[in-house]
């Protein structure tokens, strides 16, 4: 009788108050359905659906057919994640757009971790395929794909432009140290986002890499790095990774999913009146949410 009454009187507190873990369930689905529009906004060439399997498992799928899972439900540590990241992890830490005057903690590392079956298919499956698409930006090579050398074309138009009332900024940016380089991140066996063509090493300093000097060093570094350029990139859906607790100041990689996220929904669940607010306003947006809507409820 009281395991009755106890029962009762929580369904009902339940009904009034939603659980915790309703709750947590909403918000889960509300994330999950803003990240995969993210990635529909930022790759409309390359994303073409998604479905749910009858297991209840995610995927996101490309043109080529090839399906990437949302969440593969491991608990994972920090650097499990950037290893192998699904796009729960790879979209789980809200890139700051606002200027930050601290290094984050050092496991904070917004758009560090990247999914390489997604690279690969936007910007190229191997060397070869690669060097083929680089196109040179004011000397530099750069990926024609998904717009990240029109991007930085862009980037330098603007840097150029602001150079001409901010002295400091082409000091920050030239000599350009690179762009694309076939190479592997240093320690680790994944390829660099310089191997696909879509980061740049502006000039180069020696605090500005987490695995050449302290983080005081690198801090001090980073806070003088001018605003104005580190939102000029922003502003062409580049992060900056001085941005990141792994900091690495002299880098800025072309990852539109990092940034359209941080744009358009950094609003919280709880002052949003859809799981799509936020989001740009046009009928491809219409039916992008549609179609997330469809597939996911
Ligand atoms: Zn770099």
């Amino acid at each position: 009788m009281k395991k009755l009454l106890i029962f009762t009187l929580s369904y009902l507190l339940c009904a009034i108050f939603p659980c915790r873990e309703v709750v947590a369930l909403e918000d889960y689905n509300t994330v999950m359905k803003r990240d995969i529009l993210s990635l529909f906004l930022a790759y409309p060439e390359h994303v073409t659906g998604v479905e749910k399997s009858a297991e209840g498992n995610v995927y996101v799928i490309l043109k080529s057919g090839k399906k990437i899972l949302y969440d593969d439900r491991k608990q994972k540590t920090h650097d499990e994640k950037l290893s192998n990241p699904d796009i729960q992890d790879m979209l789980e830490q809200p890139y700051p757009l606002n200027s930050i005057d601290d290094l984050p903690d050092v496991n904070f590392d917004p758009g560090r971790g990247r999914i390489y079956n997604l690279l690969h298919e936007v910007y190229g499956s191997n060397q070869g395929i690669i060097e083929k698409n680089l196109i040179n930006c004011n000397g530099w090579q750069f990926n024609k794909q998904n717009g990240a050398a029109e991007a930085l074309k862009l980037v330098l138009k603007d840097v150029n432009e602001a150079s001409k009332t901010n002295a400091k900024i082409g000091g920050f940016v030239y000599p350009i140290n690179g762009t694309y380089n076939y190479r592997y991140v240093s320690g680790t066996g994944r390829l660099s986002p310089h191997a696909f063509a879509i980061a740049i090493d502006v000039k180069s300093h020696p605090n500005d890499y987490w695995k050449w000097n302290t983080r005081s060093n690198g801090e001090k570094r980073m806070r003088a790095y001018p605003k104005e350029l580190v939102e000029i990139f922003e502003n062409h859906n580049f992060v900056w990774g001085g941005k990141w607790g792994h900091f690495d100041i002299l880098h800025f990689e072309y990852r539109p999913e990092i940034i359209l996220k941080a744009r358009y929904f950094s609003t919280p669940i709880q002052e949003s009146s859809t799981w799509h607010f936020g989001a740009p306003e046009n009928e491809q947006v219409k039916e992008y949410i549609n179609l997330i809507d469809n597939k996911l409820n």
